[in-house]
């Protein structure tokens, strides 16, 4: 099991960032979404053991915060703000926090120079990081995360201040990490990054639960919505389908229509044929992620916060 939470809440003073968080989640890949301020980070750096926090909390079978150091071997963390002194060079970089993992210091060494030359800084790793590009820098940061052989990534932010070709190729490297027996979990607010990479979403917002569960499952309404084109005969068809009951919510190019509670595909189809219409296109609609994610938050800004 990847994670398992028990009411897990974090106070910042007075202040609730985490407000009983309760799952159990195995995934190969989990997006980490929530607007600003939801609690994300706050959340990777308690199951990390950086943070103290009420309720209970396991991280791949390790409980938090009795066994941290044995967390923080087995996870890479990725920050989201640049966390290195700029005259560092990539390799002492990496190489040191190799050592804060736990490898002896000839072993974060050699490994330094692996995990810079798979994320593409082999010719940079003598530099100092004051002078890297953004995507550099991200890179250096995706390298220490990696030094110490995790079998759990946390990556916060990884793809922020990129241009899309460094986005892309930063993705790239993300979904090679994937390849490699790492489980991932990617915070981020950037959802299509989210549908590349994550088969499972965790969604905070104002520091509860939202959601937990399959990507998939998300992204399918509990109402079907159907692209429909006839031959020639969509206005016709239109009339037919409101005079059965069914909701025709848009006309442009295609009639979208949804499909009641009370009615499947098979009676659109049935009343196509009955009123002798072709139809020539016909297509289920998936949610994109950002439509079921912004109607889950409105859904969760609708009701009232759990009591923690
Ligand atoms: P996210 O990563 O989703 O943007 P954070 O976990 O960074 O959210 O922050 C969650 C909330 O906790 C925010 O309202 C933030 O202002 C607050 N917060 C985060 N860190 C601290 C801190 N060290 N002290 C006080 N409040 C904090």
């Amino acid at each position: 099991m990847l994670f398992e939470l028990n009411n897990l809440r974090k106070s910042y003073g007075p202040f609730q960032a985490l407000k009983g968080l309760t799952l159990k989640l195995d995934s190969q890949a989990t997006g980490l979404l929530g607007p600003n301020g939801a609690g994300k980070s706050t959340l990777l750096k308690s199951l990390l053991g950086l943070l103290p926090f009420e309720g209970s909390a396991q991280v791949l079978g390790m409980s938090l915060p009795e066994q941290a150091l044995e967390v923080r071997r087995s996870v890479g963390y990725m920050p989201e703000n640049d966390c290195y002194l700029p005259y560092m060079t990539a390799i002492d970089y990496v190489s040191f926090n190799g050592q804060l993992c736990g490898l002896p210091a000839k072993h974060a060494f050699r490994r330094a120079h692996e995990v810079l030359f798979y994320v593409g800084l082999e010719e940079a790793r003598y530099r100092q990081l004051g002078g890297f590009s953004t995507g550099m820098k991200q890179r250096a940061k995706l390298a220490q995360a990696l030094v110490h052989g995790p079998k759990l990534l946390f990556l916060d932010e990884p793809t922020n201040g990129l241009d899309p070709a460094g986005r892309d190729e930063m993705l790239e490297l993300i979904e090679d990490v994937k390849t490699r027996d790492i489980a991932i979990v990617l915070s981020t607010h950037l959802l299509p990054d989210v549908e590349r990479i994550c088969d499972s979403v965790m969604m905070l917002n104002e520091g509860s639960l939202v959601h937990c569960g399959p990507l998939d499952a998300l992204q399918t309404g509990e109402e079907e919505l159907i692209e429909v084109q006839t031959h020639l005969k969509d206005q016709v068809f239109k009339e037919h389908l409101e005079a059965a009951n069914f909701e025709v919510v848009s006309e442009a190019d295609r009639l979208k229509v949804r499909v009641p509670s009370n009615k499947s595909l098979d009676d659109l189809l049935r009343l196509a044929r009955d009123k002798d219409i072709e139809i020539r296109h016909f297509m289920p609609e998936r949610l994109t992620l950002e439509t079921a994610f912004l109607r889950l938050l409105d859904e969760a800004n609708a009701s009232p916060a759990p009591e923690a």
